[in-house]
């Protein structure tokens, strides 16, 4: 097992509906030594990729690509979720389902912020169905920037997400990959990858 597996384990709460609480370390008190082990992580497996901006979605991904950020030493832009639909006119849309919270939002990137010259690096803390994933990959599009790569802490593999991502033929890197668990008995599986160490 890897540190996050091994992280999961000890201190990850499965609920029922497909849920796994990680708020111990992840989504509301935050493990930075945690995440500097996640960002230098993803360092190892996107080296060599031009990467110039990492792009994530509010809430929980942000602290994750901040400190990311750090080992790239590139900004963070986060996409802000919006219940508006009067949305001023420089901004990038797109429609997010929300897999937790059972709504739709739109979430919003100010065009300022990410254009043609952008080269970047998705980072999200779960994977699950894509649809937050999805959202974030059309920004980039509408902007003309350039998806290099997508970093995920935790990805539910039962999900259909990761085969959706990969087989548009970006490079996604899941952290953590969950192939099963059990609420009743707290039990967790992971799917193997040999890339972390
Ligand atoms: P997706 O759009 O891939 O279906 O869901 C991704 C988003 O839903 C993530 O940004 C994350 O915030 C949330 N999410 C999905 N599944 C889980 C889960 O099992 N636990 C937690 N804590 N968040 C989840």
């Amino acid at each position: 097992m890897n540190f996050l597996e091994e992280r999961i384990c000890r201190d990850g709460v499965v609920k029922e509906g497909n849920v796994l609480k990680v708020d111990q370390f992840l989504n509301h008190q935050m493990d930075t030594a945690l995440f500097k082990q996640m960002g230098e992580e993803f360092q190892k497996r996107f080296a060599g990729k031009n990467i110039n901006k990492i792009l994530t979605i509010e809430a929980s991904g942000i602290g994750i690509a901040c400190v990311v950020a750090m080992y790239f030493d590139v900004p963070v832009v986060f996409a802000k979720k919006s219940k508006s639909i009067n949305i001023e006119g420089d901004m990038y849309i797109a429609e997010v389902e929300s897999f937790t919270h059972k709504c739709k939002n739109q979430v919003i990137v100010s065009k300022k912020y990410l254009g043609p010259d952008d080269h970047v690096l998705i980072i999200d803390d779960f994977l699950a169905n894509g649809c937050a994933l999805q959202g974030l990959i059309s920004i980039v599009n509408q902007a003309g920037g350039t998806v290099e790569g997508i970093g995920i802490a935790i990805e539910k593999g039962f999900q259909s997400g990761g085969r959706v991502i990969r087989n548009l033929g970006y490079q996604l890197e899941s952290l953590a990959i969950v192939e099963g668990m059990d609420a009743s008995t707290g039990a967790i599986t992971f799917r193997e990858q040999n890339t972390c160490n």
